[in-house]
């Protein structure tokens, strides 16, 4: 089969061109980075079946990052059939940078010319002709987007792979021309395939290069001492100056730009949106327009209407549960609650129906526990969040599609800069929104290993899809149970107080252990588009899927674990919870928890939540189910308890037995943001640590969970307490700071003597 190659600069329609052409669903972000892997697909439309590769975005084949490096490594060594150069046309002098390297490689190369939407739209035109006539190869304008030009494309890329060619380069016009000659004809006498290529590289001093041909090496070190020119011997230097001179002189023609650029739509949305002071300020009102969405109990505060007697309590009990779906006592629920009740209201009729279902089949006790609480109790705390997380997500995506999102990193870099961080590791973070394993994956386009090593540590305290229910639980539970509090409020500060603990803890690593530079951010902003709903139905749905495999399988299997657990005595009886195995380890492990507040205080039954933060190493989705499982039993022990029909939810119902305070609910809600992420992402982490140093990651998440959880239930117990904390913490930055003194002192920096 024919195999081809997309290649081009991050952002420049790749992803949506291999869709496009494979009906694959692979995920498209409107900011550089999203594909940090390759990914292969087949075009089946054409007279032929073509096998496509996405790979990575890349600005140029000499890699200084890993995810550069895979797409190098492709192209020399799997040698596509050809080679589709993906070009952003609105881009186009910054994009042929790259056309310039590939056309050096021995392999057919076809140039696409994407986003032409968007330049007619602007009233610009670019000659694709007058483009391929000085390139040499076909040049054919898309809109990958709008699926325009794609067959076309497809033809001339099916030709352009039934021949050979041989690679060209803008070089022959240098003053290096003669010396990138002599060491292809070098090359290409020893054998070497794509001996134009690697001798402009070896030209360029690419470390990877040299090493490889330490011989031709000679040649270039020799040209270089009898070289005169501006450029001192920097031939890399040299190398991208002759690229970007020859661009201008001969491509800048080809584009012909409206005389007097106006002002865009995007330019203009862009100095408020990207403003010094109010572009973080703005930032924080849209997440907390989210949270209101998608958690606001009050969304409509109504209570006013309530009290004249709009209040509807009829005899009907489901009436009356329709009516609760989209009231509360404060006002009309927001989209996000309407969606969780309704589909709580689905998941409570459906576990009547299993009860009666299961009774009715006259199964053994012992069955009907584990069906009824073992494994539909699990499975329905986790669906029941389903869809309003997935509103969430609906609109965290609206914003990453837009072109907000890249907005995003933009100003935080200028802000975080200082703490160590830039705003390129900031892109990766707010992808651990929604999940930190592609996250991690994502990391790959830093360059610098520390700042990788820190960002992966940090990307969990960005509370991800799994632990957002354990939030919208337990500060729906607080609010139910405390006048005047705001779930959507706390989950909104709990959403903050994670970012705020990867800023400052990523603040303390780099003081500390991961001393560095920052490096240097560069991002072109993408121009704002409206999201496109098919590729926002995409996203939700491989989300969704997501969710309904995992309740199915590690939660189904953890549930059936901790329901067994919490039902057998060590003798294999089954016994009251009192007497299980569960109570005897939750008792066993209970008092570490004390600092936190969840432990020793809580008394015979407190442990839940030990085990449940347990289960939630697996994932997080299982400290809910866990709630879920165990509420009925605890519950039932509680006198005076109706065992949880009355709307009461397994949290509420978990507070009421163990008498645990908000304070301790809030650091348990703390500790599972923090502490080691769920299995997946650890392993995830894993990988991409350097050897040897995973071990120093999972110390962290100890620590800093289990320290930060201490200090937030100390806080908000005892108010005054923070002034030791803050007595603690400067006493901490005294002995950094002059830890860094003595550094200094050593070195001699800084003058003073020894
Ligand atoms: P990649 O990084 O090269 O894989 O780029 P993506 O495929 O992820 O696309 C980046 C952004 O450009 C997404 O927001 C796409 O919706 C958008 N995009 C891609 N192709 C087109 C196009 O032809 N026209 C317009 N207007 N937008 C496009
Ligand atoms: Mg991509």
């Amino acid at each position: 089969m024919i195999k081809i190659a997309l290649a081009g600069n991050p952002n420049s329609g790749k992803t949506t061109l291999f869709n496009a052409l494979t009906g694959s669903t692979a995920h498209v972000g409107n900011w550089p980075g999203v594909t940090v892997d390759k990914r292969e697909g087949t075009y089946k439309k054409g007279s032929v079946p073509i096998g496509v590769v996405d790979l990575p975005g890349i600005y140029s084949l000499s890699p200084y990052t890993p995810e550069e490096m895979i797409a190098r490594t492709y192209l020399l060594e799997e040698t596509p059939d050809c080679i589709v150069n993906i070009v952003d046309v609105t881009n186009l002098e910054r994009n042929l940078y790259l056309t310039t390297q590939l056309l050096e490689l021995d392999v057919p190369v076809v140039v696409a010319l994407n986003m032409t939407d968007v330049l007619k739209k602007r009233g610009d035109f670019v000659d694709a002709e007058k483009l391929a006539k000085e390139l040499g190869v076909p040049v054919l304008p898309i809109s990958a987007l709008r699926e325009e030009g794609i067959r076309e494309l497809m033809q001339a890329v099916y030709k352009a792979s039934q021949k050979k060619r041989a690679g060209t380069s803008v070089l022959a016009e240098s003053s290096l021309s003669h010396l990138i000659g002599d060491v292809t004809i070098a090359l290409r006498g020893k054998g070497v395939e794509h001996p134009l290529f690697h001798a402009v590289k070896l030209a360029e001093g690419d470390e990877p290069e040299v090493k490889a041909h330490p011989q031709e090496m000679q040649t270039v070190e020799a040209f270089k001492k009898q070289c005169t020119d501006d450029f001192e011997g920097d031939f890399e230097a040299l190398i991208a100056d002759a690229r970007y001179r020859y661009i201008t002189a001969h491509f800048s023609a080809a584009q012909r730009a409206q005389s007097g650029k106006k002002q865009t739509g995007s330019d203009r949305a862009d100095r408020i949106l990207t403003h010094r002071i109010w572009g973080i300020p703005i930032f924080l009102v849209v997440l907390f327009a989210i949270f209101h969405f998608t958690f606001g109990e009050d969304f409509l505060y109504l209570n006013a209407m309530f009290k004249i007697g709009f209040d509807v309590e009829t005899g009907n009990d489901i009436l009356n549960s329709f009516v609760a779906v989209f009231f509360s006592s404060a006002g009309v629920s927001s989209p996000g609650v309407i969606l969780f009740n309704l589909m709580d209201f689905v998941c409570s009729l459906a576990g009547d129906g299993i009860a009666n279902g299961v009774s009715a089949a006259g199964a053994a006790a012992w069955a009907q526990g584990l069906i009824n609480e073992g494994i539909w109790g699990g499975v329905a705390g986790v669906l029941s969040f389903i869809p309003q997380i997935l509103f969430l997500f609906l609109l965290l995506s609206i914003l990453e599609d837009s072109g907000y999102m890249a907005r995003v990193a933009f100003i935080s870099d200028r802000a975080f800069r200082k703490f160590g961080l830039s705003g390129r590791a900031f892109i990766p973070m707010i992808m651990g929104f929604g999940c930190s394993v592609p996250a991690v994956i994502n990391t790959r386009t830093l360059a610098d290993e520390k700042e990788r090593t820190m960002t992966n540590r940090v990307i969990p305290f960005f509370t991800c899809g799994a632990k957002a229910p354990i939030l919208a639980a337990v500060c729906g539970a607080i609010a139910s149970r405390y006048a005047g509090v705001n779930a959507d409020l706390l989950v909104f500060a709990l959403y903050l107080f994670g970012m705020a603990m990867a800023v400052l803890t990523v603040a303390l690593m780099h003081q500390t252990t991961m001393k560095g530079e920052v490096a240097p951010f560069i991002m072109e902003l993408p121009s704002y588009h409206l999201p496109q709903l098919r590729s926002l139905m995409v996203h939700l749905w491989d989300k969704l899927k997501h969710y309904v495999k995992k309740a199915f399988t590690i939660i189904v299997a953890s549930s059936v674990v901790i329901w067994f657990l919490s039902n057998f005595a060590w003798n294999w009886q089954m016994v009251p919870i009192q007497e299980s195995i569960l109570y005897d380890i939750g008792a066993f492990v209970q008092w570490l928890c004390t600092p936190m507040g969840f432990g020793s205080q809580l008394g015979r039954f407190g442990w839940v939540f030990v085990v449940a933060a347990v289960t939630g190493l697996i994932a997080k989705e299982n400290v809910i189910s866990t709630f879920y499982v165990l509420a009925p039993a605890i519950g039932a022990l509680i006198p005076g308890w109706d065992d949880g029909e009355s709307g009461i939810g397994p949290v509420v119902a978990l507070m009421e037995a163990t008498g645990i305070t908000w304070q301790a609910l809030i650091a348990f809600t703390v500790f599972n943001m923090l502490t080691i992420p769920c299995f997946a992402a650890a392993a995830t982490v894993r990988g991409e640590t350097p050897k040897g140093k995973f071990r120093y990651t999972l110390a962290f998440w100890m620590l800093t969970s289990y320290l930060t959880a201490t200090a937030v239930y100390v806080v908000l117990s005892w108010w005054w307490t923070v002034f030791i904390l803050l007595a603690l913490i400067a006493l901490f930055v005294a002995l950094l700071v002059l830890r860094g003194r003595r550094a200094a002192c050593r070195c001699g920096r800084c003058g003073a003597k020894n």
